[in-house]
């Protein structure tokens, strides 16, 4: 799905123009599509017909609590890596009970928290979380539900700093000592063993690696249940990946379908935590195009958005397509570094573009749904942006832009 579409020269998402959108709450601001998020939410309802599955969108992705709503309204459970996303969680009417905690290193405080709220599971990556886990679960007087996260170590050969499930990453147990850890779990007064969990990457295209990787983990729950460790559910984590650029994009059911087909006839029931399939190409980045320097070698754009408010450019050196809203004007089209105000070099958000601009034109920043506005920061002290939800011709605000008091109202000075 397309999320702009252009009619007459106008740009809009669903039935609102983005110039009315600018008008009305400013730039740079965040624009999201509720037509969209259903539509990639009902991508993997429709693959998972049929299966004892559950949808567990990955609130890091975007946590703003208007689109944990339209996914808890949906039906979906949601993946979380700490106690501030299940608060979030739980304000926006998610269901606890259908809460994973993901995560390297809970602390105490959110093992409470998480115990406290009824979560359906904590995916444990180490042998000393399974420890501490144990110890605070007693205290409360409670059994904690826990998944190992394993380390199947398949390439997904996706970006290095979003491939998480080789040997070398910091994330999950490696496949060895899975199996002694899991007698250890089951040992544990206080835990209740109840599934297994991986994740091996992020923006990935190729189906493969993560059938692979369902493939080894049903290996190792079968031999459990052989010593009498039974699981009741297998989570398979997120990580397919969208189009930015040129990439190929299978449709969701055509990615899902080698890893559905390894776990045909299964009794466990199948848990999936999406994040960026589900909001990355639903929502842009509105910015305005405040001046252009010609320099000697480069032509610049600098916009009202920079890499605080999308940092995935600067981070990842990542591709975002960048349109300008609305025909017309009498610009040349020339070759251009968009910019944001920042003092940085880094602080780009795409090169070499061949866009015809003059100051004051509007432009979207596609594709910014996921990572965009979670990965986002006050550097600079810049304000962060609005966000709003378009929905039909309606247009919600769904977070106020910041105010620059607001930054500095935690600080104070020495007497
Ligand atoms: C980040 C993350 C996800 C979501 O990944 P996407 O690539 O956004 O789908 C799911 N599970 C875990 C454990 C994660 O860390």
């Amino acid at each position: 799905m397309n999320l702009l579409n252009n009619t007459n020269g106008v740009s809009r998402v669903e039935g609102v123009a983005l110039p009315a959108i600018a008008d009305h709450f400013g730039t740079p601001c965040y624009v999201y599509s509720r037509a969209a998020l259903t539509a990639a939410y009902a991508c993997y309802q429709a693959a998972l017909v049929g299966h004892n599955a559950r949808i567990c969108y990955a609130v890091k992705a975007n946590s703003n609590i208007a689109i944990l709503n339209l996914f808890a309204r949906l039906g979906a459970g949601f993946d979380i890596v700490s106690g501030g996303e299940l608060a979030r969680v739980i304000a926006a009417g998610g269901d606890p009970a259908k809460v994973v905690f993901s995560g390297v290193a809970k602390s105490r405080a959110e093992m409470q928290q998480a115990l406290a709220a009824g979560i359906h599971c904590f995916n444990v990556e180490s042998a000393s979380e399974l420890e501490q886990l144990n110890t605070v679960a007693a205290t409360m007087g409670q059994r904690a539900p826990v998944a190992l996260r394993v380390n199947p170590n398949v390439d997904p050969k996706t970006h290095p700093y979003i491939s998480t499930g080789l040997k070398t990453a910091k994330f999950g147990v490696a496949f060895a000592t899975a199996k002694e850890l899991y007698r250890r779990a089951h040992a544990l007064p206080n835990l209740e063993v109840c599934g297994i969990a991986c994740h091996i990457g992020s923006q990935l295209l190729d189906p493969q690696p993560a059938a692979d990787a369902a493939g080894k983990v049903l290996e190792l729950v079968d031999s459990l249940a052989a010593e009498g460790i039974v699981l009741e559910h297998i989570d398979l984590g997120g990580g397919m990946g969208i189009r930015y650029r040129d990439e190929v994009v299978l449709p969701t059911a055509d990615y899902l379908a080698p890893m559905l087909e390894r776990l045909a006839g299964r009794q466990e029931m199948l848990y999936f935590e999406p994040g960026r399939s589900l909001v990355g190409n639903a929502g842009l980045l509105l910015t305005r195009v405040e001046v252009l320097k010609h320099g000697e070698e480069k032509n610049f754009a600098i916009v009202d958005a920079a890499m605080n408010d999308l940092a995935r450019p600067a981070l990842y050196d990542a591709w975002h397509e960048i349109v300008k809203v609305g025909a017309g004007g009498t610009a040349q089209p020339l070759q251009y570094e968009i910019v944001g105000p920042i003092c940085e070099s880094g602080d780009f958000l795409g090169h070499d573009r061949n866009l015809a601009l003059a100051e004051g034109d509007l432009l979207a920043i596609l594709s910014a749904g996921a990572y965009g506005m979670a990965m986002s920061s006050n550097y600079n002290t810049r304000p962060r942006a609005a966000e709003i939800m378009v929905d039909g011709e309606q247009m919600h605000l769904i977070r106020r832009r910041e105010e620059i008091a607001q930054l500095f109202a935690l600080e104070s000075v020495l007497p």
